[in-house]
């Protein structure tokens, strides 16, 4: 990314551009969160706990094992001499992670020792290196060298038993701007947004579930600004340009007054929008589009309540089982499900069944990802595939949503749809909750819920007509279904020659599942982030679509887009966009 000079003084303003991900202006000082220093305790255990403690350190062995499995499996798009060199070491990590002296030691202390397995593999570890180092012959450098492979190891082991926090951002002071090489969705989602006046990191693109997350809280956001971090000390004082995806380190005075300016124009616009929330977004000729707001931690809530949403087309459920040791229960699921319930006071609210896998780790659910590396992650096991392979996971998910439903109306939501296989057989399992609930007399929905599923594959929009039989609404996800379409990453930046859900091929599998979805007589709404985009609302609209879910804050701009247009007007934009041979035809046909 691009960066400019200027002025000659001590502190001279740098300017860096990246991908912009969430309109606002931010000013503040940036610190940089790094992740946080390892530490344990040498703690006593009793002996009711050994075998549990037992039990984590092996869940952490594992894990570990797992990462160094997928870790060589990426290495084979390294160059040759790189492989080389560090194969072997993958390797022998690999062997220390097996039934080796580090981890039957560490067993020991922690069986015989009584202590706690954070402190068991760290000193086994230390005294192992100690030995090594104290061995004689010639080889010094071999034997340190091994020795600090024997650490390496354990602190990886250590850092997976320590799951909690990730990253440490409590620590930085209110309104810092917070800068990091990357986040992890689950990093993302342990900020707090009115303790920051922005993010930037330097690597990460626009439709990636970072920047989902990073939407979700409202706060100014630009991913992907290379050599950031390099330049900036920390405190330095910088401006963050959401919108414009621009971040200014050591802004002069002039720059100051303009981001000041700019910043008291967005309240101005941000007021007027206000106005909207009590309006239908509604086109020229009175045709009434349904917006609704996704979801991805309740403390959104509030935001979404200020939005003028009609209801939650998507929460992604799988944000609240990131961040934490253990899986919530069936009643923590219901708690958490009824109050977001309760809050959309009788609107309708989708909660899409968990979709983790590929970008979206979740570390209480290690244990249940596949074995065995896969090279490429996004295209595994995922969503619906996943759970289908978990039925106990599904069960609880949807027991919590029915016993939930008791408070408002709730859909359920399939991710990663491909087969009608899946379809299904998530039905019967449903239907067996359903029917043990109603057996218990549990308190939940007097009708059952409806279940629908999410299009985005491009196998599940071309079998739409089929999918519709075992589905009771569709929603398009055009963040997965561009990926998967294009074989393009989605963290790719929009409107890179690669990734880009204004393709025509996107378009018409947008359309031809809206067609097979009226045909079918079932709903169809897209809420993947095209439908945050103002500029595109028109073109959905003249696609079919009369639902669209999106982050709460971009609904008052969606909406002035529609009511500045008819149906007609709708109609001729995607008529050319679909008749259109690429992405560039569309968008200037959009402006
Ligand atoms: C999508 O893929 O468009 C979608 C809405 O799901 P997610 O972004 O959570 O993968
Ligand atoms: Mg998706």
């Amino acid at each position: 990314m691009k960066l400019i000079e200027q002025g000659q003084g001590r502190k001279r303003e740098l300017r860096f551009t990246g991908h912009p991900i969430s309109p606002g202006i931010g000013i503040g000082p940036v610190y940089e969160a790094a992740e946080p220093a390892l530490s344990f305790q040498h703690r006593k255990i009793a002996a009711a706990d050994i075998a549990a403690e037992l039990a984590r350190l092996d869940d952490a062995v594992s894990v570990s094992r797992k990462q160094l499995v997928k870790l060589k499996a990426k290495l084979a798009g390294l160059p040759e001499q790189s492989q080389i060199e560090i194969s072997p070491l993958i390797d022998a990590y690999l062997h220390m992670l097996g039934n080796s002296r580090l981890i039957r030691g560490a067993r020991h202390r922690i069986s015989d020792g009584m202590i706690g397995p954070e402190a068991a593999i760290m000193e086994e570890a230390e005294s192992q290196a100690g030995a090594i180092l104290a061995l004689t012959g010639s080889d010094k450098e071999g034997r340190s060298r091994r020795a600090e492979e024997v650490r390496e190891i354990a602190r990886r082991v250590l850092r997976n038993l320590t799951r909690l926090p990730f990253r440490n951002f409590a620590d930085l002071a209110p309104g810092t701007i917070l800068a990091a090489e990357s986040l992890r969705p689950a990093d993302a989602a342990l900020i707090q947004p009115s303790n920051f006046a922005g993010v930037v990191t330097a690597e990460g693109g626009a439709d990636g579930h970072t920047a989902v997350m990073l939407r979700a809280l409202g706060l100014p956001a630009v991913l992907g600004a290379t050599g950031v971090l390099e330049a900036a000390k920390p405190g330095t004082l910088a401006i963050i340009d959401g919108e414009a995806g621009e971040i200014i380190l050591n802004p002069s005075a002039r720059s100051l007054e303009a981001a000041q300016i700019r910043l008291a124009a967005r309240s101005r616009t941000q007021r007027a929008l206000a106005r909207l929330q009590r309006v239908p977004a509604e086109t020229t000729d009175h045709v009434v589009i349904d917006l609704q707001a996704n979801l991805e931690l309740p403390f959104e809530l509030p935001m979404i309540a200020e939005s003028g949403a009609h209801g939650i087309g998507l929460m992604r459920s799988e944000f609240i089982f990131m961040n934490r040791e253990t899986l919530p229960d069936e009643d923590a699921q219901t708690q958490i499900y009824r109050d977001i319930v309760e809050a959309m006071d009788g609107d309708p609210v989708t909660i899409r069944v968990l979709d983790w896998g590929s970008d979206k780790e979740v570390e209480a659910l290690a244990g249940y990802t596949p074995d065995t590396a896969e090279s490429n992650p996004a295209l595994g096991l995922r969503g619906i595939r996943l759970l289908l392979r978990h039925p106990e996971l599904f069960e609880t998910q949807l027991a919590a949503i029915l016993r939930a439903g008791a408070a408002g109306p709730v859909r359920i939501m399939l991710p990663m749809v491909g087969f009608q296989s899946e379809c299904v057989a998530a039905w019967e399992i449903y239907d067996r909750v359903w029917r043990r609930l109603k057996r218990r007399n549990v308190r939940m929905a007097e009708n059952k819920p409806p279940m629908g599923i999410m299009i985005e594959t491009p196998a599940a929009a071309l079998a739409a007509a089929h999918l519709a039989k075992h589905a009771e609404f569709f929603a398009i996800g055009t963040n997965d279904l561009t990926m998967y379409t294009l074989a393009a990453d989605r963290s790719l930046p929009v409107g890179s020659k690669l990734y880009d859900p204004l393709e025509p091929t996107i378009l018409r599998l947008i359309y031809e599942t809206g067609v097979a979805g009226h045909a079918a007589r079932i709903p169809v709404s897209v809420c993947g982030e095209l439908a945050s985009r103002p500029e595109v609302a028109p073109l959905l609209v003249g696609l079919g679509i009369r639902q669209l879910s999106m982050h709460g804050a971009a609904i008052p701009r969606v909406k002035r887009a529609i009511r500045a247009v008819s149906l007609k007007q709708c109609r001729e934009i995607a008529a050319a966009a679909l008749a259109a041979a690429e992405a560039d035809d569309v968008r200037a046909l959009l402006h």
